[in-house]
Order: C-alpha cells, then structure tokens, then sequence
C-alpha cells in the first residue's frame, strides 16, 4: 500500500495486517502486565494484609475509599510510632497528575471532578485496603503504605501504569492523563515531618524528567526545589538574552544512509550552567506557562533555517517537537503557516513530531489543530511511539504520515524478545495503515540489523550522527560520503503522496 494512499484505499489485505499487528502487540502487552502484576501481587500481599487492621478506622470523606488530610497525618504519627518499635515498614506515595489542568480547560470543572473521582477509585482498587489515601486537594493524592521502598516501588509502577489507561468524559469520550508518583520510606529518606515533603520533591524530580514514572527520593532531590525556582527566573529571560540555539539531529534512510530530515532539537546555554538539557527545562516551561513564547522562538528560528538550507540546495525535511501546550494552542497552525510562507517553504516538507500521549488526547482543541494541520498540508509525525494507549480507530483519522517508534523498544531489541515482538508490530501496523516508520536512538549496528531487517523506513540515533550545530550538519549533509568518518551519505528529500481525506 502507498504511503498515506487514504482511507477509501484501504484494503482487506491491510486490516487484516492490522489486525494482526494489533492482536501481537495486545498479548505481547497483556503478558508483561500479567507478569508484572503477578511478582508485585505476591511481594505486596504479606505486609499488606498484617495492616488491615491498624487503618480500618480512618474516617471517609466524601471521595470513597478515601480520608481527609488531618486523618493521614494521625495515621502516618502511628505507623512511625509502630515502626521504630520494630513494626512494619512505612512508604509514602506523592502522586500527581500530569497535566490534570487541561482537563478542566477542555471539558470543564464537572468532567474534570469526574476524572478525579475515576482515579480515586482506581488508587483504592489497586493498592489493597491496608493502604491509606488522602486527597491533597487539586489533582494530588498521597498514600501511605506498610511496605518497604521495594515494595513501594512495586506499587508505583502499576499505580503509574492503572492510572495512564483512559479515563471515561460522558457524552464526549475519553481522556488519557499520566502521572509522576514521588517515593519517600521511613526512616532512611528523612524523619516523620520531612517524610512528605521528600516525596513531593521526589514527585517534582519525575515531573522535570517528564512525568509519567515513580523515582525515590534522593538528597539531591531537596535542593532542586529551590534550584528549580532560579531555573525558571532565568529562563523567563532565556529567549529575550539569544541563550537558545536549536540544534540539529538527521533522520537518515534505513537502506541508503541518505539523510531525509533533520530534527531540531532545543539547546538553552545557561550563562553559569553551560548547557540545560531540554528534558530539564522543557516539562519546567510547560508547567509554568512559558512554553508559548519558547516553542514560537522555535518555530521561527527552524524555518529560518530550512529556508537557508534550502538555499544552499539540500534537500532534506525540518521537523520540530510541538509540545502539548502549543497543541492545545488556537493559533498553532495559523502561526506555522504564516512563518512558512514568509520563508516560502512548503508545509508538506515541514515535519511537526507530536508525542503519542498528546495525539491520542481525542480532545475537541487537540482535534481542531489536526484538522487545520490536514488542511495546512503539514507533514505529522507520532513521536515517541509505542509507550502511550494507542486506539487505532483514533490513529486511523489522524493527520499522520510518520510513527516514530520510541527509543525504549530500540534500547534492547539486540538481546530483548519482547522489545523486538514489539518492534516488528509497530512496523507492521504502520505500513498498514500506510505510515513511514522511524526508529529513534539507534546506538548499535546490532540494532539498526534488526530495525533494517523489519523493514523499518528511516532510522535516528548516535550510531548515526548525534544532534550537531545548524553549520556542522550543513557541512556533513553536503559532503556526499567524502568523510572518513560519515556512517551516512548525502541528503535525500523523501516526498510523501498527499494526506488523507
Ligand atoms: P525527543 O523528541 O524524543 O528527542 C530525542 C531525544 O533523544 C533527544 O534528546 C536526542 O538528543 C536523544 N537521542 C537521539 N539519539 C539518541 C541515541 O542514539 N541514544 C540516546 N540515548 N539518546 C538519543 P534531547 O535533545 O535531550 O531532547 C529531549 C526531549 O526534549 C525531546 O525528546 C523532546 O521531547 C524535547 N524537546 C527537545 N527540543 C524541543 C523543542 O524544541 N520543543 C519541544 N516542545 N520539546 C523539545
Ligand atoms: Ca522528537
Ligand atoms: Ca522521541
């Protein structure tokens, strides 16, 4: 089947692969929750059961399963009491929702509540009645648990997991939210009163790494709060002070090693910290509302450069991360097809890379800015693929032409089974629903034998070439495999049949 060949194309053959490819990644999915669950389960099940009884009196608020504030705090004074008289251990759990604001923006306080009410159930279902849950107000809950920090952390991870499967919004759909759950255990992560504060710090340090995970608390993690709030004082400043610079990392063709595209990438030269990593400062400016005038920096300065490549005759897309924020954004599309006709560019070879988790957020402003990037003719790309919930009925309608298989299937697929079954279904369903596949953070020849084998379009990673400056990238693009050193030739713009109606 031709790329993006359009839905009245689509044929028996290619949703029976579909089919196929979906079926594969189901049970392959199904089999590590199972087993997972399983381990977890039977750690758990010891500890929790011998607690049952010392919470059973904590009081309900109006949040089923649930107790009010005052009441976690008593109950957390007895479980260190009891602890430090040889009892059982005491975990504490900061959860938070990531992003939980867009909820109420797109559908309301009511919808928003509902969601709350979803998760609240799910945290009384999933951790077993030994555990006590408070509400912290706000879309923040804390737990604690008569379990060590491994047992802790066992739990996290299905917490992590339950929690990011979509939440129902009557009449209108579903809504898919992660969460950042932040671990303090007593008594090695601090004394009774820091116990909580660790675990938000903890929670803060999964939100800077970009949500959706559990970590521990660390000491440093205490000194990042404050850290955090100088971070943010200079990056209000960071755009106005020229302290940004996008750097550039090539996609290359899977068979001919031609370079088809080049990824920006955002570098922030702190003037006393040398260089931020964008994994740092990018969820920090998403939080704190400074995203909009930093992704619109980004979108000017990546046309610009892509006229001037195109200037200087290579021939390669230019693709920039949009992050939820801008695509929740009215004006996005507008924006971006202003900047391209000021630099007479064609969308069509203008790459926007959204994460799978912000594409599948069926939202009516999520769904309006990929309607006008239909329109607009721009070229979409699922970043990160793989790791989110995914209905393919949704991903069908989407705008895309690319899935970008993320780098946590590529990192072991050498010696992982179940990464490499992952893989060759991404693939699988990708070219059957006529989509090019990338495959990202290939580091070894190993893997890109594997990825080549599968079939995959185009491949990313340091085996290639790292991310570089604009001028490096210029140099190797143009050098038409004279280098030594080049793993890839000259580029290659890749043209794709026009999206689907
Ligand atoms: P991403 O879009 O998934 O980008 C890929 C990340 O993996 C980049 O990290 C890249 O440098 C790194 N990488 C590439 N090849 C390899 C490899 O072979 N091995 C390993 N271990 N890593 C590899 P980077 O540049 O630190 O960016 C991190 C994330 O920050 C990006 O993830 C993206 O989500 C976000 N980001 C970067 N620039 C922008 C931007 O301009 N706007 C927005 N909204 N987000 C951005
Ligand atoms: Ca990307
Ligand atoms: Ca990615």
């Amino acid at each position: 089947m031709q790329a993006n060949s359009g839905l009245s194309l689509w044929s028996n053959q290619s949703m029976l692969l579909a089919g196929l490819a979906l079926a594969s990644l189901l049970i392959v999915g199904l089999g590590l929750l199972f087993w997972r669950q399983q381990r977890a389960g039977r750690r758990m099940a010891a500890s929790l059961e011998a607690m049952t009884s010392l919470f059973q009196e904590a009081s309900r608020t109006e949040l089923p399963g649930l107790v009010a504030r005052t009441q976690f705090d008593a109950a957390l004074d007895t479980a260190v009491q009891r602890s430090d008289n040889g009892g059982l251990p005491v975990s504490v759990l900061f959860v938070n929702l990531d992003d939980f604001s867009s909820v109420n923006d797109s559908y309301g306080f009511h919808d928003g509540d509902e969601v709350i009410a979803q998760v609240a159930q799910r945290l009384s279902a999933l951790v077993g009645s030994g555990t006590v849950i408070s509400r912290m107000g706000g879309d923040e809950f804390l737990l604690l648990l008569p379990a060590t920090v491994e047992q802790a952390c066992a739990v996290a991870t299905r917490l992590v997991e339950a929690l990011g499967q979509a939440y129902r919004v009557k009449p209108r759909g579903e809504v898919v939210l992660g969460c950042s759950i932040g671990i303090a255990a007593y008594p090695q992560h601090g004394a009774r009163p820091q116990l909580v504060a660790h675990a938000n710090a903890a929670m803060r340090a999964v939100k800077l790494a970009g949500g959706g995970a559990c970590m521990v608390f660390e000491p440093r993690m205490a000194v990042d709060n404050r850290e955090q709030a100088e971070l943010l004082q200079d990056l209000r400043l960071a755009v106005a002070n020229g302290e940004l610079e996008l750097f550039y990392q090539p996609k290359v063709d899977a068979r001919s090693l031609q370079i088809t595209a080049a990824e920006a990438l955002l570098r922030w030269h702190h003037p006393k910290r040398g260089m931020v990593s964008p994994a740092v400062f990018i969820p920090l400016a998403e939080r704190h509302g400074l995203i909009g005038p930093i992704g619109n920096w980004v979108i000017a300065d990546a046309c610009r450069q892509a006229a001037q490549w195109r200037d200087s005759g290579l021939r390669m897309r230019v693709a920039i991360n949009i992050s939820p924020y801008q695509m929740r954004q009215d004006d996005l599309v507008e924006r971006l097809q202003q900047t391209l006709a000021q630099h007479k560019l064609q969308p069509g070879r203008f790459t926007c890379e959204i994460t799978e988790s912000v594409a599948m957020e069926d939202t009516q402003v999520t769904r309006r800015t990929f309607a006008k990037m239909r329109q607009a003719g721009l070229h979409v790309s699922i970043d990160d693929f793989g790791v989110g919930q995914t209905s393919l009925s949704y991903l069908r309608r989407l705008p895309a032409a690319e899935l970008k298989i993320d780098a946590s299937f590529v990192q072991d697929l050498a010696f992982n089974l179940d990464s490499r079954s992952i893989v060759d279904a991404l693939v699988r369903l990708a070219h059957a629903l006529g989509l090019r596949v990338v495959a990202e953070g290939v580091e070894t020849e190993a893997q890109r034998d594997v990825l080549v084998a599968m079939g995959c379009d185009e491949l990313q990673g340091y085996l290639f070439a790292r991310p570089m400056s604009a001028r490096a990238l210029a140099l190797w693009a143009l050098d038409d495999g004279q280098r030594p050193d080049a793993q890839f030739r000259s580029s290659l713009f890749q043209d794709t049949a026009p999206l689907p109606e």
